[in-house]
């Protein structure tokens, strides 16, 4: 009896523990060492890389509008020096939103098209705005810093947008990847900003190809994975490519296509959809249409 007694009150102080937190994940920023001097900042949109220099923090995406100053607390938690830099992955609020929260002077850096993709959105229009888009951009690669310091930032080509960069750390062998890599899943294809379901297996599995000594990885949205998973996630796009080509040739339209992919059993983790955002059928509709092109 007491037994029981005792289990209800931990049941219902749980139920209390949970409902007074707000949800995991979305609305805390919580800091997580990821090697040495590099660390990840999770919350409010995409994972923030903070990355502690010689000479100051680079900041690798700001997240949704409004979380400038949760990401400077927690990075005053491991060290004292300013943000000197800032790489934006792609174009998307949730990496790109709080850029105007940080203290200029500061190096905005990202691909050419996402700059091109940059200027379009509303928060960068504004003569005070224009301060916070990239004020160095390149095509293909580009290395930064030096030494133990050096970060190199790759472009594969269309993916999730038509701007997406991997930021390398190689004296740790990290990745950042952001959203080219979200989660173990279907991922949105950006088709407004340049995204593409044809291309994006290829992109990804050139990135996995190219890219060397990378052991670990950041995803867009997800905990810490290994350079095996970003690998599998392009094989995975790949068959999943292969599958929707298959059935559009079979006459099937793009909805029965997503609805009989027979993808191998190593893929059954993957998320076939992710909320309202996409789906097996939204990209599988995406692709028709662009094979269709
Ligand atoms: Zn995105």
């Amino acid at each position: 009896m007491k037994r029981i007694v005792i289990l209800g009150t931990v049941v219902a102080l749980g139920i209390v523990a949970t409902m007074s937190r707000p949800i995991a994940q979305g609305n805390v920023a919580e800091i997580e060492q990821v090697k040495d001097n590099l660390y990840v900042i999770t919350g409010g949109g995409g994972n923030t890389g903070a990355f502690v220099t010689d000479g100051g923090v680079v900041v690798v995406d700001t997240k949704n509008p409004e979380w400038g100053a949760a990401i400077l607390d927690k990075i005053k938690t491991v060290t004292d020096k300013k943000v000197t830099m800032i790489i934006n992955t792609h174009t998307h609020g949730d990496h790109v939103g709080s850029n105007i929260d940080f203290e200029l002077p500061i190096e905005f850096v990202a691909h050419a098209n996402t700059k091109t993709n940059m200027e379009r959105m509303p928060a960068f229009q504004s003569p005070s705005g224009r301060q916070y888009l990239p004020s160095r951009t390149y095509t293909d690669k580009l290395s930064l810093l030096g030494g133990d310091d050096r970060i190199d930032l790759y472009y594969f080509g269309q993916a999730h947008t038509s701007g997406d960069t991997i930021v390398v750390f190689p004296a740790l062998g990290v990745a950042h990847t952001g959203d080219m890599f979200a989660w173990k899943g279907v991922p949105y294809i950006d088709v407004n900003n340049g995204g593409s379901g044809v291309s994006y297996p290829k992109t990804l599995l050139a990135a996995a190809d190219g890219i060397p000594g990378v052991d670990t990885v950041i995803p867009g949205h997800s905990p810490v994975m290994t350079w095996a998973d970003f690998r599998e996630f392009g094989e995975f796009n790949r068959d999943f490519l292969t599958a929707v080509e298959r059935g559009k040739a079979e006459g099937k339209t793009a909805a029965q296509a997503a609805a009989n992919l027979n993808l191998p059993a190593k893929y059954a983790n993957y998320a076939m959809s992710r909320g309202t955002l996409t789906s097996a059928e939204d990209n599988a509709t995406k692709i028709y249409a662009e094979l269709d092109q």
